[in-house]
């Protein structure tokens, strides 16, 4: 059993008081001892001296002890040559034995003065003992008198008891004091325990008191000033802390620092999202468990078997379809080691160099068509066809058609090179889109009467925006071309205007219409809904793209609407004022 700090003390201290008490106590007695034999006695002495001065004639011994007794208030025994007891004024004779042995007695024997403080052995009650010697020639040897201590403290030692109750006062007195100050001690003590328990915790650690300046003040002090240099840096190293995850969080590629035993030491969201899982897995948890991707776990573990870098190009296939660049690196230390492993996505490039790839190709094969006719032609000019009257001059004109066909490709291949270029910059001026697809109207009617398709521009006021006229025209331009190229003997209509914070511009068409399920793609490059016809038209496959990518340049958007064999209505929407396109 652990006594606490409070009782302990008080314990310790406690037997001290009562040590020191009780000696004192048993040092008053002594003293009191000594003054009841030497004070006392010498008073006691006379008196016996003056019974001895009667006991030489008289032989009523009984009447002398009774007398004497009446006379000094003591209890007076006289005893013979051989001890015995010839009268008391107190005690039946009976009751007394030979009193040769008394001390006192002795003492009278030897013909001196005999005191004694004990318990007389006759009544058991403790007295004050004084005999004196008898001289004479009676019977009587020794003269005794005698007073019960009790009796003697009664009259005269009044201070003795007062000052007994001094000491219990003085021991109580003490014990309160010590109950209290063994309780403030340790109560300080306890203060100074929790501020201890309470460094380095989470939340704030009560201060420690420094008063008094005594040698717990001091300690407080001490556990302040190492609270102070602990908290700050703890706190360095949770903004250290904060820094690196915040620098992990942002990463682009995902990140896993595994521990020898597999389990996640730290993952951050983007390695999360690419796995597939709402959030990081918690410290602690079995990184098999969270990413439950077999080859991962393999590159562990060949990272740590050859204790070098390892990297491998993984597909997954879930959540969805992806390419990741996987590198696991051990970290060294006892085996096995930890691995960090980072994911970096090649889903976006890969995407990019197939659809760069595809492009080239795309670009490749429209090209071919022409430049093979322009050389068929123009081989069979060259080897006599030249002659040919007959057919030369359809010849000259395929050539001349091609080389058109190759231009028109080769304008739109710029054109949206231009619009893709990632610092594409747009030459913004004010002007009224109204004027100017009267403009690219008026452009189209020779074709569109030679179509056979009427081609209406709806009237209405001035449409200014501020955006770049160049594009905005060729757009407008694309769009109108389609229409008439498209729709035979069927009629386009046209009309914008403006609303809110837009310009709207559209064309509407009675033409072949638009399979739904084609729709979404019409906007892509290089894809037609008819190739053959297309071609024939002299269709490129760029120009939705085009007018898309300007449109988006200007912060607007694209939208079609169609259905087969009825027409199509192409649209777009832009801000009235000039605001920044998010590409
Ligand atoms: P193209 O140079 O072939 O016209 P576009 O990019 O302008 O290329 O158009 C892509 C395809 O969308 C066309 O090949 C055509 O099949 C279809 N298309 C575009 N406009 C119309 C329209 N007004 N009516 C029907 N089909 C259209």
């Amino acid at each position: 059993m652990t006594l606490s700090l409070r009782t302990r003390l008080l314990l310790t201290h406690g037997l001290v008081v009562v040590a020191v008490a009780t000696a004192l106590t048993l040092l008053a007695l002594q003293a009191e001892r000594r003054w009841l034999l030497q004070l006392h006695g010498t008073a006691l002495e006379r008196a016996a001296v003056a019974v001895a001065g009667d006991v030489q004639e008289a032989q009523a011994f009984a009447t002398i002890a009774s007398r004497a007794d009446s006379t000094y208030a003591l209890r007076v025994s006289l005893i013979a040559r051989d001890g015995r007891v010839l009268a008391d004024s107190r005690v039946p004779l009976a009751q007394l034995d030979d009193h040769s042995d008394r001390p006192e007695v002795v003492a009278a024997f030897g013909g001196r003065t005999g005191r004694s403080l004990r318990m007389s052995r006759s009544t058991r009650v403790e007295y004050v003992y004084v005999a004196v010697p008898a001289r004479g020639p009676g019977p009587v040897a020794v003269v005794r008198v005698a007073e019960p201590v009790d009796a003697v403290r009664a009259t005269h030692a009044p201070s003795l008891r007062d000052s007994l109750l001094a000491a219990m006062g003085v021991i109580l007195a003490g014990f309160a004091l010590l109950f209290g100050l063994s309780g403030r001690f340790a109560g300080r003590v306890h203060a100074l325990e929790r501020v201890a328990r309470g460094i380095g915790r989470e939340g704030l650690a009560p201060r420690a008191a420094e008063v008094p300046a005594d040698d717990l003040g001091r300690l407080g002090r001490v556990l302040n000033e190492m609270e102070r240099e602990m908290r700050l840096r703890v706190e360095a190293l949770q903004r250290e802390r904060d820094d690196r995850e915040r620098i992990l969080a942002h990463m682009s590629d995902g990140v896993a620092l595994v521990d020898g035993a597999g389990r996640v030491v730290h993952v951050n969201h983007r390695l999360a999202a690419l796995l597939g899982a709402a959030r990081p897995a918690e410290p602690g948890t079995l990184f098999q468990a969270f990413a439950r991707v077999p080859d991962l776990d393999e590159l562990l573990e060949a990272a740590r078997s050859e204790a070098r870098t390892v990297e491998r190009e993984l597909r997954l296939w879930s959540p969805r379809a992806q390419v990741l660049r996987v590198t696991a690196t051990p970290l060294g230390g006892p085996a096995p080691a930890p691995v960090l492993l980072v994911l970096h996505d090649l889903t976006e490039s890969e995407r990019l160099q197939r659809l760069r790839q595809d492009f080239v190709a795309n670009v490749s094969h429209e090209l071919r068509t022409p430049l093979t006719s322009l050389r068929g032609y123009a081989e069979t000019l060259a080897e006599g066809g030249l002659e040919d009257v007959e057919h030369r001059e359809r010849f000259v004109h395929i050539i001349r058609d091609q080389a058109v066909r190759l231009q028109a490709l080769v304008e739109d291949l710029l054109s949206l090179a231009e619009l893709e270029r990632p610092d594409v910059t747009l030459r913004r001026e004010r002007f009224d889109l109204r004027a100017a697809a009267e403009r690219q109207v008026a452009a189209l009617r020779e074709a569109a009467r030679v179509a056979d398709t009427p081609l209406e521009l709806v009237s209405g006021g001035s449409v200014w925006v501020e955006g770049d006229r160049v594009q905005l025209e060729q757009a407008m331009a694309n769009l109108l071309d389609n229409a008439v190229k498209y729709t035979e003997r069927g009629r386009v209509t046209v009309r914008l205007g403006a609303d809110d914070a837009f310009a709207w511009f559209e064309v509407r068409d009675t033409g072949p219409g638009i399979p739904a399920e084609d729709q979404p793609r019409v906007f892509e490059r290089f894809y037609r809904v008819d190739k053959a016809r297309s071609r024939e038209k002299g269709g490129t496959g760029l120009g939705l793209s085009i007018v898309k990518h300007a449109i988006q340049l200007h912060a607007g958007e694209v939208s079609l609407e169609s259905t087969p064999g009825e027409g199509s209505t192409f649209s777009f929407r832009i801000p009235l004022r000039a605001v920044a396109a998010v590409r």
